[in-house]
């Protein structure tokens, strides 16, 4: 591996330096061969031999400077002080195989100065349910962290019971939040124009050599969240813990805790346990975003005249940072409204094999808003139905090419089944103005492509699988028993989400019954 402990090298107030404690009799749980090859963890070498020693702590590599970071936050709309990092150790960081600097991060690595009332332990629940989630939310395309692999333990983690102490190597391209701004502008503001220059320097060194180049990071980092946030709103995740320390400056997805995919689609279903007033579900996230990097940008205003990267000094007022907001709103629903127009098979541009020809395919905004209004009355008639939200949108492949795709034949069979009488009727007619505005579509093109690329576009942007907590619980239970099989189907599973898969069972594509009081997720981990 290429070593780059660049965060090892800021200023020492920032983090404790420290070693893991070691967890006792590490078993292996799961190990990403895909991580592996690309942050150049050889297969043949030291590190592999010793993987589950590594991430267990028992032993450390030579060239990894384990740190913990300190970070503060808002959570549940409180401004909580100082939180974090109680159970987490950057281990090292590194150059991947694209080139890009990569965190590997220890969860569950012990106690540190920030542990507070915590044992800075990850319990096995928790830690099989981030190693999936990261790993199925990378192979849905949306931007998140993943991991190396984890281990579990004889060493006991009293939750609401006694568990099996695990941890987890989580690997993603930073683990600086919004969190760790705030830390520093309440507990170290002299930190600030250092911090906020790595930041630039490390994660969008394309802003250096601009004249505004804290307005242009930050307006970077509103975009970079709003384009996550949509992706997560067009898989149907609901991140559960939307607090400022678990929202990098990246645009990563991280800290999977009491998260869910929507199953039978309820905008307001709340997941996690814990949120009593609903502040986290799906249908606030893009809001409760907005929220965030609001607290989050006040603190540039410290920079003021400040003098960056040895020449550059910057007007930072309320007007500035008012005007890089407002472009959150921009942001979300291009990216959302594109996103919800690809799941419908019709992008703006470029429709597959089209892409490189002459004949681009460019849509009017007349087209666009009629796919958007088909878009949002489908949405309807899943959410009034308390339809599956992965399945309605995989079904349209079988109402366009009936007969040809047997999978998604069965979904919309299945949806039919579901559908009072009345509902039917909204629904058949849809359908005829879904296939009839896809043939318009054709038409208008001149018939430069086919439906049978429109239902290859649909199977590429309406995945077959997603995590489903009950696969989840599954996959825990057997582990907790010693059975790791589970995990591992799953792995390969969600490895490839967009494709019907043989070794899918039966409850990796149903929702639960109707009458079934959806799994709550406790925020314990
Ligand atoms: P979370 O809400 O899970 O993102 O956790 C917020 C912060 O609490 C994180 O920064 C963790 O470092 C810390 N924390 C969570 N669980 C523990 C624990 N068992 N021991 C110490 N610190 C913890
Ligand atoms: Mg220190
Ligand atoms: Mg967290």
């Amino acid at each position: 591996m290429q070593y780059h402990n660049s965060y090892a090298k800021l200023d020492p107030r920032l983090y404790n330096k420290q070693m893991p404690t070691a967890l006792d009799n590490p078993k292996a749980g799961h190990f990403n061969p895909i991580v592996a090859a690309q942050i150049g963890w050889d297969q043949s070498s030291e590190l592999m031999d010793n993987w589950v020693d590594i991430l267990s702590g028992n032993k450390v590599p030579e060239d990894f400077e384990p740190l913990a970071m300190a970070y503060a936050g808002h959570q549940f709309g409180q401004w909580a002080g100082q939180l974090g990092d109680g159970r987490g150790l950057l281990m090292a960081q590194v150059i991947d195989k694209n080139s890009e600097l990569t965190d590997l991060h220890l969860k569950g690595a012990g106690l540190t100065p920030y542990s507070r009332m915590g044992d800075g332990r990850a319990v096995l629940r928790s830690t099989i349910r981030e190693y999936l989630c990261g790993h199925a939310m990378s192979a849905l395309g949306v931007r998140s962290s993943s991991s190396l692999g984890f281990v579990t333990s004889q060493t006991p983690v009293r939750r609401e019971t006694v568990e099996t102490g695990a941890a987890l190597m989580r690997v993603a391209d930073t683990h600086i939040r919004l969190g760790h701004v705030e830390w520093i502008a309440s507990f170290a503001p002299d930190l600030l124009p250092s911090f906020t220059q790595y930041m630039i320097e490390t994660y969008y060194p394309e802003l250096t050599t601009s004249k505004t180049p804290v307005a242009d990071f930050i307006a970077a980092v509103v975009a970079n969240t709003a384009t996550m946030i949509a992706d997560w709103q067009l898989v149907g995740f609901a991140h559960g813990v939307m607090n400022t320390d678990n929202l990098s400056i990246t645009g990563t997805t991280l800290d999977y805790g009491p998260f869910g995919f929507l199953e039978r689609f309820d905008p307001a279903w709340i997941n996690n346990h814990s949120d009593y007033s609903g502040r986290y579900t799906y249908q606030n996230q893009p809001a409760i975003g907005h929220w965030n990097l609001n607290v989050w940008m006040m603190h540039f205003m410290q920079l003021s005249d400040k003098i960056l990267f040895g020449t550059c000094k910057e007007r930072l007022d309320r007007q500035t940072l008012a005007t890089a907001l407002s472009e959150y709103e921009t942001h979300f629903m291009r990216h959302y409204q594109h996103g919800i127009c690809r799941k419908l098979g019709l992008p703006w541009e470029g429709l597959g094999n089209l892409q490189n020809s002459q004949h681009q395919y460019q849509r009017s905004t007349e087209s666009i808003n009629t796919t958007l209004k088909l878009a949002f009355e489908l949405l309807e008639i899943i959410e009034h139905n308390k339809l599956d939200y992965t399945n309605s949108f995989r079904a349209l492949m079988a109402v366009l090419e009936p007969g040809s795709h047997s999978h998604e034949d069965q979904l919309l069979a299945n949806i039919s089944q579901e559908l009072s009488a009345e509902q039917q009727t909204l629904w058949q007619t849809w359908q005829h103005k879904y296939r009839a505005h896809i043939n318009e579509q054709i038409a208008i093109n001149d018939h430069r492509f086919s439906a049978t690329q429109v239902v290859e576009q649909l199977a590429q942007a309406n995945p077959v699988y997603v995590l489903r907590n009950g696969m989840a619980q599954r996959a825990i239970e057997q582990a907790q028993a010693g059975d790791l099989s589970e995990v591992d189907r799953l792995f390969k599973l969600l490895s490839t989400p967009y494709n019907v898969n043989d070794m899918a069972k039966l409850t990796d594509y149903t929702p639960p019954a109707r009458e079934d009081k959806p799994l709550v997720i406790s925020c314990s981990s």
